[in-house]
C-alpha cells in the first residue's frame, strides 16, 4: 500500500516541491528574455569565452583543488529534464515546467548545437574543477531525472543528432514499468556512451533517511545499475533536488565522485557534492533557455 502510494504520488510530489524552488528562476528568466534579446549574442560570447584554471594556476594543475578553489571556478551549465512529450489536457500549469513539449526540447538541443555548445559528462567535470583539466569553450551537461521511458526514446535520438551525451538518472524501482525505461535500455545509453547515475530506489528525500534505508535507498540501486551496466556508479542526483550536508559523508564513503542538486547554493565545503542544475522548462523557448544558462551559472 505504501509503495503504491508512493509511486502513485512520485511526479506530482516531485513537481510540487521542485517547482517550488524554480519558479522565481523561471518567471525572471521569462521577465527578462524580452527586454534583453536584442543583446543576448555579446553577451553570451562574454558568459562562456572560456573556462581558465582560474585559481589553481599553471603550476598547480597536478594537485587536487580543494573547495574554495572550485567554488571559485566558473560554472558549466547544466539542465535538468524530466519528461519529454506533448503536454496532455490534464497536465497541470505547474507540471509543465518539467513536461517538455518533443518539439521544444528539439527547439532547445538544436539552439544549443547552433550556439556552439558540446555537451561534456561528469567525469570530465571534476577533471576540470579538480585538476585544471580544459573544457570545450561551450561546455554543457545535460541531465535527465526519474527514468522516464521518453527520455529513450524521444531525447537520446534527438542528441545522437548532435553528437550530444548525457546523464540519466535512475530510480530503480521504477525500471520496466510503463512508461519508464526498461533495464535493456538503460544499458543501452550505457552503452551508447551517456552516463548512468542514482536516484535513488523509489525517489526519497534523502535528508530524512534512516540508517538502515541507506542499504535500500542507495546500496542496492548501485548495485543493481552496475549490473546493468557493467560500469561503476559514481554519480548521484537528490530526489526533489533536496540535500543536507550530513548526508554527504554518506555518499562520499560508498564511493560516489560528485552529487547534483537543483538551483540552490551550494555547500561552500562540499561544492563536489551539491552540483547546481536549472531545470529547462516546457514554456521555455531556445533564447529564454540560452537566457536562463547565462543568469543561473556563475
Ligand atoms: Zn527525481
Amino acid at each position: 500500500m505504501f509503495k503504491l502510494f508512493i509511486s502513485g504520488l512520485l511526479l506530482p510530489i516531485s513537481i510540487f516541491i521542485i517547482g517550488c524552488q524554480s519558479k522565481a528562476k523561471t518567471g525572471a528568466a521569462n521577465l527578462v528574455t524580452s527586454s534583453i534579446a536584442t543583446n543576448l549574442k555579446p553577451q553570451v560570447t562574454v558568459a562562456t569565452a572560456s573556462y581558465p584554471d582560474t585559481a589553481a594556476g599553471n603550476n598547480k594543475k597536478a594537485e587536487v583543488a580543494n573547495a574554495a578553489t572550485i567554488m571559485v571556478k566558473k560554472q558549466v551549465p547544466i539542465l535538468c529534464y524530466h519528461q519529454i512529450r506533448n503536454w496532455r489536457p490534464r497536465d497541470s500549469k505547474r507540471a509543465k515546467d518539467y513536461i517538455v513539449p518533443e518539439n521544444a526540447f528539439k527547439a532547445q538541443l538544436k539552439m544549443l548545437a547552433d550556439s556552439g555548445y558540446q555537451t561534456i559528462l561528469p567525469d570530465q567535470l571534476l577533471a576540470y574543477l579538480e585538476t585544471g583539466a580544459p573544457l570545450p569553450p561551450k561546455p554543457i551537461i545535460l541531465t535527465f531525472d526519474d527514468t522516464d521511458l521518453d527520455q529513450f526514446t524521444v531525447a537520446a535520438p534527438e542528441m545522437e543528432k548532435y553528437g550530444f551525451k548525457g546523464v540519466f538518472f535512475v530510480m530503480t524501482v521504477s525500471l520496466g514499468r510503463p512508461r519508464y525505461m526498461s533495464r535493456a535500455q538503460v544499458k543501452a545509453l550505457s552503452d551508447a556512451g551517456h552516463v548512468i547515475g542514482s536516484h535513488t530506489w523509489d525517489h526519497q528525500n534523502v535528508k530524512k533517511l534512516s540508517p538502515a534505508d541507506w542499504a535500500i535507498q542507495i546500496d542496492k540501486p548501485t548495485k543493481q545499475l552496475e549490473a546493468i551496466t557493467g560500469k561503476p556508479i559514481h554519480y548521484f542526483a537528490y530526489p526533489f533536488g533536496l540535500w543536507k550536508t550530513e548526508v554527504i559523508p554518506e555518499l562520499q564513503k560508498r564511493g560516489f565522485r560528485a552529487a547534483f542538486q537543483l538551483s540552490t547554493k551550494r555547500d561552500s565545503e562540499n561544492p563536489l557534492f551539491t552540483v547546481r542544475r536549472i531545470i529547462a522548462s516546457g514554456y521555455w523557448q531556445p533564447k529564454t533557455l540560452h537566457r536562463s544558462m547565462i543568469n543561473s551559472f556563475d
